[in-house]
């Protein structure tokens, strides 16, 4: 087969099958308005969760970064580790309890790099099945042995952890804190007791807790911190900068020596750019609002419980969410995809998520929140769901 009609192929079964993907072009990030085809819309859809992504004193970082060089001009290990990415590092460490922070290019990076430097072949890695795809993606590429088990079912954890046990490798479990499209938190508490019971290391990636939640102490820490968790219960911990942070890059946080151990083996951080100064000055700055700006977080959860009432007095198909992504199941691509179409015509932006990214027969509508929205924003999504659903509904008729 050429590789031409290889690639036809191959589209044409993901159009055929209502699967086929293409980005949108935006002129500027959602603040949260953002312009398309010459209209404004207002996005559900990103993970700018706090506004950090608009914020003055950020973008102010930003600029001020770019004068260190517009590139790190070479991976860290070579000349690309800069003063504002060691003091982006201690930063991190700080806000998250622990002894070290390591910083990547991006939570792709960072999960796989992490994965295939800890466990190998031999090992086991044990993942929930809705983890997000890097780990899934680290977890193949590491050659460990790699088991799953049903979606924060700890008992379904408890049986895989027997298997692994008797393997005679480590054994290494790898979750989300916050699932990514469903928004849902792990349980943590008994994720980790399991741990410490059958010896297996926990790494949790905290893309979406990360400055957004945490415990009175760390109160950016993420998920881990406010299930009361540290570093001897979580020794893995894994947060990205392009949501909460509103930037772009991650970093695992923990020991010196598990720090000083990734700087050695984690081909994503050794063999790459280091992340650009602008960006790490913009996620130092970043960091720094958040924790000189509670009332962020305070206006975040203020928008979530006001949209979970009043989706829930629409009788919307809410989720078990407590987190800033809030999805409504709708079950078929179709409907997914003409419920997003109907928003946008009345100038709302939301994910529409379909398999891959989620199990076949589990495609929604993906809602996300952020302090940057305003209640008569998220009231005028609400309105404009109800009427969107009712249409499509009457046009299924
Ligand atoms: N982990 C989770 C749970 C995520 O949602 C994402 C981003 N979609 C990542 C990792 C990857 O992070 P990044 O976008 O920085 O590559």
């Amino acid at each position: 087969m050429t590789l031409s009609a290889m690639l036809r192929a191959r589209l044409d079964e993901r159009r055929a099958r209502g699967l086929y993907r293409e980005p949108r072009t935006f002129a500027a990030a959602p603040m949260p308005q953002v312009q398309l085809a010459g209209r404004e819309l207002i996005a559900f859809s990103s993970n700018d969760y706090l506004g950090l992504a608009r914020h003055p004193r950020v973008i102010a970082a930003q600029q001020a970064g770019a004068a260190l060089g517009a590139g790190a001009t070479a991976s860290h290990l070579v000349n690309g580790h800069l003063q504002v990415h060691a003091e982006l590092e201690r930063k991190l460490a700080e806000v998250t309890g622990r002894e070290a922070a390591l910083v990547f290019s991006s939570g792709y990076m960072a999960n796989v790099g992490t994965l295939c430097a800890l466990v190998g072949r031999g090992d086991t890695v044990v993942s929930d099945k809705l983890n997000h795809a890097s780990l899934i993606d680290g977890a193949r590429l590491c050659g460990a042995a790699s088991l799953r088990f049903g979606h924060s079912d700890p008992a379904a954890l408890e049986r895989q952890l027997q298997r692994a046990h008797g393997s005679g490798g480590n054994t290494l479990v790898a979750v989300d804190g916050v699932y990514s499209m469903d928004g849902d938190c792990a349980p943590l508490a008994q994720i980790a007791d399991l741990c410490r019971r059958y010896d297996a290391w926990l790494m949790v990636d905290e893309a979406h807790g990360f400055g957004g939640m945490g415990s009175n102490e760390l109160p950016l820490a993420g998920s881990a911190a406010a299930a009361g968790l540290g570093q001897a219960e979580v020794p893995v911990l894994m947060g990205t900068l392009g949501k909460a942070a509103g930037n772009a890059g991650a970093f695992v946080a923990g020991s010196r020596e598990l720090i000083d151990f990734l700087v050695q083996f984690a081909r994503p951080y050794i063999y790459t750019t280091g992340m650009p100064p602008a960006v790490a000055a913009g996620c130092l700055a970043a960091v720094e609002v958040m924790q000189d700006e509670p009332q962020l977080r305070a206006q975040l959860q203020r928008n979530i419980a006001l949209f979970r009432r009043r989706a829930a007095a629409l009788a919307l198909p809410l989720a078990e969410s407590a987190s800033a992504i809030q999805p409504l199941l709708l079950g078929d691509e179709q409907r997914v995809m003409a419920v997003a179409a109907e928003l946008q015509a009345r100038g709302f932006l939301v994910g529409a998520i379909r398999p891959p990214t989620v199990p076949a027969g589990t495609a929604r509508l993906r809602i996300t929140l952020s302090a940057a929205h305003s209640e008569g924003q998220i009231e005028g999504l609400l309105a404009a769901l109800a009427e969107s659903l009712r249409s499509v509904a009457e046009v299924a008729r």
